[in-house]
């Protein structure tokens, strides 16, 4: 299966300092991949780079079957094209219910007939009970966000990045702040959506990581330092070393 995102031998330096170096990476289609690491290890820049934030001093970024330059498009143009990401804090509009957030978040059909149609014959209204649906929130359409839990947020996100169509989805820590039930139930739906998704899961939480039983990517100084299972990454010598200082 060729790859849905190749990223090969990028660098950046920030005054002077490299971020990221020489880091190759790739995902296929519906892969569902945790990126793990230490503080500093250039996760979140990478993140950048995928997303047009950070331009790379070097490298490709390689994007779908026709291998187009993510390096040539813009950050919109890259949401364009499919690449969805989600910070670790909700953003969600918690004076407006589920479904007006879910609506403001739809992708509109191009052109002004399409999207008279969207809304004349309800396909947007549909399209909002599927989204909610996909989260576990059909029960909670009508209640304003800001008096949803944590974790119904977080998914409440989850869906309008959905909403949005991307093939690629980049996620900060989901299960950060979850009770355990919330946990298993991101769990499942990460699970879920690697199976019609590339999802990548940048996460500290090791035990969360556990959990999705996906393959590890572990950054270091900006490099890849290890690839495999969880298992695999953590008894490699040097991820230990990292990790423990040992
Ligand atoms: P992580 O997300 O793994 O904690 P980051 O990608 O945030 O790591 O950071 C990697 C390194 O690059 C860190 O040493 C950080 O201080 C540095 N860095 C990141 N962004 C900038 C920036 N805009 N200017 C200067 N240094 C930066």
């Amino acid at each position: 299966m060729s790859a849905l995102l190749e990223v090969s031998g990028v660098s950046v330096s920030f005054d002077g300092f490299r971020a990221i170096n020489n880091l190759s990476f790739s995902i296929g289609p519906t892969e569902l991949r945790a990126i793990i690491g230490p503080n500093g290890a250039g996760k979140t820049t990478f993140m950048d780079i995928v997303t047009g934030k950070t331009r790379p001093d070097s490298g490709t970024v390689t994007w779908g079957e026709k291998g187009i330059s993510l390096l040539k498009l813009s950050e919109a143009e890259i949401a364009r094209a499919g690449v969805g990401r989600k910070f670790q804090r909700p953003t969600v509009f918690e004076d407006q219910t589920v479904a007006e957030n879910l609506t403001l978040a739809l992708k509109s059909p191009r052109g002004p007939l399409a999207a008279l149609w969207f809304h004349l014959t309800g396909a947007g209204r549909q399209r909002v009970e599927e989204l909610a649906a996909k989260v576990g929130l059909t029960d909670h359409l009508s209640r304003k966000a800001g008096e949803l839990a944590h974790g119904q947020k977080q998914w409440l996100e989850i869906a309008m990045l959905l909403a949005q169509e991307p093939k690629l989805l980049l996620v900060d820590e989901p299960a950060a702040g979850m009770t355990l039930a919330e946990r298993e139930l991101t769990t499942a739906m990460l699970v879920d959506l690697a199976k019609s998704h590339a999802v990548v899961v940048v996460e500290h939480d090791m035990d969360f990581v556990r959990r999705l039983n996906c393959r590890v990517t572990v950054l270091h100084e900006g490099s890849v330092l290890a690839e495999g299972s969880l298992d695999h990454v953590t008894a490699d010598p040097q991820v230990i070393e990292v990790y423990l200082g040992r």
